[in-house]
């Protein structure tokens, strides 16, 4: 079984008008029409063999377009799939005054994963320790509900990303300020900063790396010490971001790489179990 902890299952009319073309090019061409429903989601999670799959959405009215109404359309699309579709969302502090409302709210909408995304979103995921005090709300009520929190690292070509925050070592305030808060390092820093994201998955028992966006083939120059890291890795394809074609493809490749079966199973299946059960790290 395969569970994708990365996929954009966003509202299309939602993104900004200077982004819809990086993601609806020629190798996406059908990508709006499968974002129209969930029904026709899951029939291509069925055709790509994805059991279930993370919906990621995140408030980024600075460079995607989106804004917290997001967080009740994916509430909204994964409702009665939640088996299969786990809804995820975000709270943008830059961008909200009751921090700890909204993610409660958000929360309780049942969203199953919360995303930060420092580059679109434009503050450090440990800003909390200086001028995003409300941050902390987040990650506390994450802590407390058991729910991951998902944090971007690596650089973005998107226009208006601020790759200043591209940087993972900020969340090494995170893991120990929230110890028992599971925290999931997407795309493993790529491209500039795979040291420090395979560092912090080696220091602390509550992170995590998603292996999403880097191409599969690659991945073990990108991770050389992926098999130390087993336990620690969740598959993701990042699609349908720029040069992420097709998931079923990504799927073969990864498992071409031969790391043996019992690796393999962790890392498509097991991990996420473990990770998004809502028992403690
Ligand atoms: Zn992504």
């Amino acid at each position: 079984m395969i569970w994708d902890c990365h996929i954009h299952i966003q509202p299309w009319a939602m993104l900004a008008e200077d982004v819809r073309p990086m993601i609806e090019d020629a190798a996406h061409a059908g990508v709006r029409e499968i974002l129209e429903s969930p029904e026709s989601v899951l029939r291509f999670l069925d055709e790509n063999g994805v059991e279930r799959a993370c919906c990621i959405n995140y408030v980024s009215p600075d460079v995607m377009g989106f804004t917290r109404e997001v967080n009740d359309w994916v509430a909204r699309f994964t409702r009665g799939h939640r088996d299969r579709l786990i809804a995820t969302g975000s709270v943008n502090p830059r961008h909200e005054k009751d921090v700890r409302g909204e993610i409660n709210r958000v929360l309780d909408l049942g969203v199953g994963l919360i995303k930060i995304h420092p580059p679109h979103q434009l503050f450090a995921p440990n800003a909390y320790r200086a001028d995003l005090p409300q941050l902390a709300e987040v990650y506390r009520e994450c802590q407390e509900r058991g729910v991951p929190v998902m944090i971007h690292t690596g650089t973005s070509i998107f226009p208006r990303a601020r790759n200043v925050y591209a940087d993972p070592m900020p969340a090494d305030d995170v893991a120990i300020d929230f110890p028992r808060l599971k925290i999931i390092l997407a795309h493993v820093g790529r491209p500039l900063y795979g040291e420090t994201a395979m560092f912090l998955a080696r220091r602390h028992r509550n992170v995590f790396l998603d292996l999403s966006g880097i191409p599969p083939k690659a991945l073990l120059r990108y991770v050389p010490r992926l098999a130390d890291l087993g336990d620690k890795a969740l598959w993701g394809t990042d699609w349908p971001s720029p040069g992420v074609v097709s998931i079923r493809k990504n799927i073969a490749d990864f498992r071409s790489l031969s790391l043996g079966a019992e690796i393999e199973q962790k890392i498509l299946w097991d991990n996420a179990v473990r990770v998004f059960s809502r028992a403690p790290v």
